[in-house]
């Protein structure tokens, strides 16, 4: 067991030094960031999560994974607005301090801290049942709301949907749909790629229709989609639920947004027309022109 200082100087080790902005990180009452040497058009963009032991993730995961994990979805947040991630805030809360726990913890968050050069600057850490907060701080010139949705624009999703929610259904099945599950990659390389196009988005963390009916909500306009245009695992299609995994299944991160129909020759490989934008409201699913009965499916509360 160590104590709360010695912890501390352990996650010290995760910072870089990389940054130039950090005009202070981690040991002081705060950090400080010098805004004179962000670039200039750049807007500040916040996003906070927090995982909680036994809701979010099992005591028995490994905390590679864990560390990984509750990081990796918080910069998904940061694609989802096509941001880049710069500067991140830690909230340990630890029932007692393992060290072997730690290193493990601490490799999971290395590896995404290092791949995408983000300087961890700061946090708190008090002891109480196991829970992670992070907090990410990033930059983007346009940063995209869920709201900027228009008539007639095209429904695009990035990668494959449901393999996560396969996943957890059938541990140990597709080793591709685990490592969807416990490695998710947020999507930086597709929101880099449309974010001069790209009008409303979102990461689909809670499932395609659940995620893509914020959008239609907040851009008050209808969504339709057709579920045999949506990519998915060729392994998923093996379990019966398979239907429920990619319209609500969460946790694959993947990018949702809109374009104009002009911009489609523009979008990288890995992203599919989905369905389109429309007056109305809600969010409609049709399988080979078939309308699905969402409601009495269950659609809406699965997951
Ligand atoms: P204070 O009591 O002033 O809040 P703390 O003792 O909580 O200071 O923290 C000391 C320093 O260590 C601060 O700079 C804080 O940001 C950093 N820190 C504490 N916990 C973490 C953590 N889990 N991850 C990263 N930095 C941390
Ligand atoms: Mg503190």
């Amino acid at each position: 067991m160590i104590n709360e200082f010695e912890l501390i100087k352990q996650l010290q080790s995760l910072v870089q030094g990389l940054d130039q902005t950090v005009a202070l990180g981690i040991g002081d009452d705060a950090a400080v960031i010098d805004p004179q040497l962000i670039p200039a058009g750049q807007k500040i963009v916040i996003a906070t999560d927090t995982l909680v032991c036994g809701r979010h993730f099992l005591e028995q995961d490994k905390p590679e994974d864990i560390g990984y994990k509750a990081l990796a979805v918080n910069l998904s947040d940061m694609a989802a607005m096509c941001a880049q991630p710069k500067w991140l805030l830690m909230n340990l809360t630890l029932s007692d301090i393992d060290e072997q726990w730690l290193t493990g913890f601490k490799c999971g968050v290395g590896d995404l801290l290092k791949k995408y050069h983000v300087e961890l600057i700061g946090g708190d850490t008090t002891s109480g049942p196991l829970a992670i907060g992070f907090t990410v701080l990033g930059l983007s010139s346009q940063p995209k709301k869920r709201s900027d949705a228009q008539a007639g624009d095209l429904i695009v999703v990035s990668g494959e949907l449901g393999s996560a929610a396969f996943a957890l259904n059938n541990p140990g099945h597709n080793a591709d749909c685990d490592t969807q599950l416990k490695r998710p990659l947020p999507r930086f390389d597709v929101s880099e790629a449309v974010k001069d196009f790209a009008r409303a988005m979102i990461d689909v963390s809670d499932g395609l229709v659940a995620d893509l009916g914020h959008i239609s909500e907040a851009s008050e306009l209808g969504a339709t989609i057709h579920l045999e245009k949506i990519p998915v695992h060729a392994a998923i299609k093996n379990d019966p639920h398979w239907r429920n995994y990619v319209l609500a299944g969460g946790d694959d991160y993947q990018l949702c947004f809109t374009i104009c129909p002009k911009d489609v020759d523009k979008l990288p490989a890995d992203c599919a027309v989905i369905g389109h934008m429309e007056s109305g409201a809600g969010v409609h699913v049709y399988e080979n022109e078939q309308k699905l009965d969402l409601e009495q499916t269950g659609f809406d509360h699965f997951g």
